[in-house]
């Protein structure tokens, strides 16, 4: 698609997301795309970064300054809700991502957000940092905000091993968990948007590895029609792993856009979602972006874009030794279309 005028990163992301015209391939994810040297570059560092908003604005930038992405999104982990409810969360460093160690709520009854959850450090953290890139990027470049979403809080909350059982064994509780705790996908969603954030990423972590395509659709399908119904802005789910059994559901699931793994292969992602919903990502993390060559990673890319991956980014977070040059060289497939 050829249109006469040059975008702007933001323009031309928000365009790939939903589905518009742009100038040349839109470049970017929704996940983390920070790394060591982005972190020695922007002079703000993991763990602070998580905490601290004007350093996590900071480092987020390296995402447009110093890779050359058309979006900046600053919520690095998963952790921030979970750290506000009660988790307990090693905060890592600058070669380790937050790990969420504790689930304190057994019961759905359990599930109460506290009043001064906005104020709680980790999400004031991610609110402050949207509003500072708001101010210094947002006339250029799109400022995305990401949230959990129900299935991956009540991971974090409610814990893996005993939530994946109650699946099986008792639907109504795992209902009653989702139906509590998606509030506070559209309270810290809605809040992310009222910072500034131009579109929400929704990281929902229903992966083929851990449930069916039968109880996504029976869960969480209907939920996250409600969610962007309820969040009003352009969305992107983030679900990662082999998806591609659910794809029908994703279509249909009232998302703008999917950012998918290189798991589900690319060409038939496109055919199965027939323009129902645009795909992001897909460059894969551990073999091309960390140890492949920048030449690899290029070639990557542009066959995602070929494939009709409507915006190019890496799969999913990235690793945080992934080399720079790699990074950067998915942007080498963005030239002016005509
Ligand atoms: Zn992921």
């Amino acid at each position: 698609m050829f249109t006469p005028y040059r975008m702007t990163p933001k323009r031309r992301f928000l365009s790939g997301l939903l589905g518009g015209r742009v100038d040349r391939p839109p470049i970017g994810a929704i996940t983390s795309v920070t790394n060591i040297e982005q972190m020695e570059i922007c002079e703000a560092a993991f763990p602070d970064a998580h905490l601290d908003g004007a350093r996590m604005a900071s480092l987020a930038a390296g995402a447009h300054t110093v890779l050359g992405y058309d979006a900046i999104m600053p919520y690095f982990s998963v952790a921030a809700e979970a750290a506000a409810l009660g988790c307990q969360v090693d905060w890592g460093d600058r070669e380790n991502m937050p790990a969420v160690l504790t689930s304190p709520w057994e019961d759905p009854r359990q599930v109460l957000i506290p009043e001064d959850f906005l104020e709680r450090a980790p999400v004031r953290a991610v609110l402050e940092a949207i509003r500072i890139l708001r101010a210094r990027h947002g006339h250029r470049v799109a400022i995305v905000g990401k949230v959990m979403g129900p299935w991956t809080l009540a991971y974090h909350l409610h814990g893996v091993q005993p939530f994946l059982m109650e699946t099986l064994t008792d639907p109504p509780r795992v209902r009653q968990f989702i139906e509590r705790l998606k509030e506070i996908t559209v309270l810290f969603g809605r809040a992310q948007i009222a910072a500034g954030a131009d579109a929400l990423c929704i990281a929902d972590h229903a992966t083929g590895d851990l449930i069916s395509a039968r109880m996504y659709r029976q869960y969480l399908w209907p939920v996250h029609q409600e969610l962007t119904r309820r969040l009003g802005c352009p969305t992107a789910l983030h679900i990662c792993g082999n998806t591609a059994d659910r794809l029908e559901a994703i279509a249909t699931s009232g998302f703008d856009c999917y950012h998918f793994e290189s798991r589900v292969d690319a060409a038939s992602a496109v055919e199965r979602v027939a323009g129902r919903i645009s795909l992001m990502g897909n460059v894969n993390n551990p073999e091309v972006l960390l140890r492949g060559t920048p030449d690899q990673v290029e070639a990557s890319a542009r066959a995602a874009w070929e494939a009709g991956v409507r915006i190019i980014g890496p799969e999913c977070a990235v690793p945080l030794n992934t080399p720079t040059e790699n990074l950067r060289a998915i942007a080498r497939i963005a030239q002016p279309m005509g």
